[in-house]
């Protein structure tokens, strides 16, 4: 067994930032109270969340008025989707989002489409890119929302998020940017970003899992898909997970305190991967060559399966990610490879690294002495 995992999965989860940890911890044990309870112990908790959510406000340079505590980074998009789409459904039943969306979005999407909306999925070129001129291209006078990714978690394609928005303003209708992936690696000033919504996940920027937040600009309609108390100004019933929201944060703003330091340092890491891999026979990078988060380095390979690649990687305590999915027995290629145009000899073959701060040189030098090793050898194995 290898001695210790050499993680290079940062887009799927991160570690629990010991600081945040420390943070967290008063609020399992001593501060124990629901913020919900007028007492001492209560007022403490609800103390606490509001500090939390002038803290997000502030990194977003919004209200605190306008942040909203979810489950999730998946429940933030269903309810800005769905919260949206139901409280503007006398007006139109159009959304418009594309075709390389998490599927928190697509399925969001596609659920609304059993009750008369309709999606139109805007297309990707060959480096996952929006054309924001398709957007504007796409607006009609039922339009009521436009939901695009700040970053694809899969290729690190950074989208025209601010471009987009300053179309969707324009012209009147709602923007939702799905940040997830940006929250640990880009700037989320959501004045320049031409956001009305915008969600996060805690766990993509070293915060713990089961924490989301959702921006929703002032004025914006909205209505709550949980019913129940009235926490969350009513957008979002359930008792507080006061430790968790605590946790988000601490994450977020030391994550964007330290996004100059951290930034370079990872791009350099995932720089000497892409320049190396290249360097590999029938090897291509994924996703724009420039705009891309800077902790992700994607490929794809020639003729080989990318979850026999994983395996392979596995065995010597490497975790890396791959965008195939298994259904139904065989692997399929993801939908975002296959937007893009990727012929399926390649699209099956893709690895995903994605780092994080706590990467080292060291790990890049193992993965690069034994990748080469592992894909000549499958692609023995294949004939
Ligand atoms: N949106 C994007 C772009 C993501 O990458 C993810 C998770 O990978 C999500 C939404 C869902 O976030 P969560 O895992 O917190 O539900």
């Amino acid at each position: 067994m290898p001695e210790r995992t050499i993680y290079f999965d940062h887009a799927a989860t991160t570690a629990l930032d010991a600081r945040v940890l420390d943070a967290m911890l008063p609020y399992f044990t001593t501060e124990y109270g629901n913020a919900s309870s007028i007492y001492t112990l209560g007022r403490h908790a609800m103390q606490a969340i509001d500090s939390a959510r002038e803290q997000v406000a502030e990194v977003l340079g919004c209200r605190p008025t306008e942040i909203t505590f979810t489950g999730c980074g998946s429940e933030s998009d269903n309810l800005a989707i769905k919260g949206i789409a139901h409280a503007a459904q006398k007006k139109g039943n159009h959304l418009i989002t594309s075709s390389i969306e998490h599927h928190a979005v697509l399925h969001t999407c596609q659920y609304l489409e059993r009750f008369g909306f309709k999606t139109t999925y805007l297309p990707v070129d060959a480096y996952g890119m929006i054309d924001p001129d398709d957007v504007g291209r796409a607006i009609t006078d039922q339009t009521i929302l436009v939901s695009i990714m700040y970053a694809n978690n899969e290729v690190g394609t950074i989208e025209p998020v601010a471009e987009i928005g300053r179309i969707c303003r324009a012209r009147k209708v709602p923007f939702h940017i799905d940040a997830v992936q940006a929250g640990g690696s880009l700037p989320l000033s959501v004045a320049e970003l031409n956001a009305d919504l915008l969600s996060l996940s805690a766990h993509k920027f070293y915060g713990p899992k089961g924490v989301g937040i959702l921006y929703v600009r002032q004025g914006v309609r909205l209505l709550p898909q949980l019913q129940g108390g009235s926490q969350e100004r009513g957008r979002r019933a359930g008792t507080e997970n006061v430790a968790g929201i605590i946790g988000a944060a601490a994450a977020l703003r030391l994550a964007q305190e330290e996004l100059p330091l951290v930034s370079p340092y990872i791009s350099t890491l995932r720089d000497r991967l892409i320049t190396a891999i290249l360097a590999i026979p029938r090897s291509r990078l994924t996703g724009h060559p420039t705009e891309r988060l800077p902790n992700n380095a994607s490929f794809s390979f020639e003729g080989v399966e990318g979850e026999s690649i994983l395996l392979n990687l596995d065995l010597l305590g490497i975790a890396a990610s791959t965008g195939s999915a298994c259904t139904s027995g065989s692997v399929d290629p993801s939908h975002v490879l296959i937007a893009m145009g990727l012929p399926p000899e390649w699209s099956h073959g893709s690895l995903r690294l994605t780092l994080g701060k706590e990467n080292a040189d060291a790990d890049v030098d193992v993965l690069l002495s034994e990748l080469p090793g592992i894909l000549e050898k499958l692609r023995n194995l294949q004939g």
